[in-house]
């Protein structure tokens, strides 16, 4: 997508700071961050919502939240994160592409958890909602096909692949 922002760190055509990457994702530093070490991890294929990702991809973009998040352990020995997306206009999605932030948290920062996100209890019984979302015509999986299969490549350790694809993203800089 040419004018979304995140689509063009992935092009990099902006430059950011990474703190991770692999093939399909990019975790960053967020330029306005909420904590220190607050980190997004986007996608470098453009999608809107986890809803419109096929399971690799998924797969791949988690992989690396986990990565990214024992480095800013590692770098700024925080107490625990938030760990979250937020999705479509109504959870907060500022920027339509996939992101999730990593957001560290010490003890004492004064912060909440998911449950201080929003306060909207249900005004019927667990079972009526329940019943709703169970009555639901099922979701289809439709997880989109595969991309092509390429040609084998050596096989490299993940580590070294990490340290390779960073120093030539910050060649970039
Ligand atoms: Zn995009």
């Amino acid at each position: 997508m040419d004018d979304c922002i995140f689509c063009k760190i992935a092009r990099r055509e902006i430059a950011v700071k990474a703190v991770g990457m692999n093939d399909s994702a990019i975790a960053f530093l967020d330029i306005n961050p909420v904590a220190p070490g607050h980190t997004v991890v986007i996608t470098k294929k453009h999608a809107a919502t986890l809803m419109d990702m096929n399971d690799a991809d998924i797969a791949s973009l988690f992989s690396l939240v986990r990565t990214a998040t024992r480095q800013i352990k590692a770098g700024l020995k925080c107490d625990g994160f938030n760990i979250g997306l937020n999705q479509e206009k109504a959870g907060g999605q500022a920027i339509p592409h996939v992101h999730v932030h990593v957001i560290p948290r010490f003890d004492g920062d004064g912060g909440g958890s998911m449950h201080s996100i929003v306060r909207n209890p249900p005004k019927e019984n667990i079972d009526a909602v329940y019943k709703k979302i169970k009555d639901a015509e099922p979701v289809k999986e439709q997880a989109p096909e595969p991309e092509p299969e390429q040609e084998a490549k050596p096989v490299e350790k993940e580590e070294d692949r990490t340290k390779k694809m960073l120093k030539d993203w910050e060649l970039d800089l």
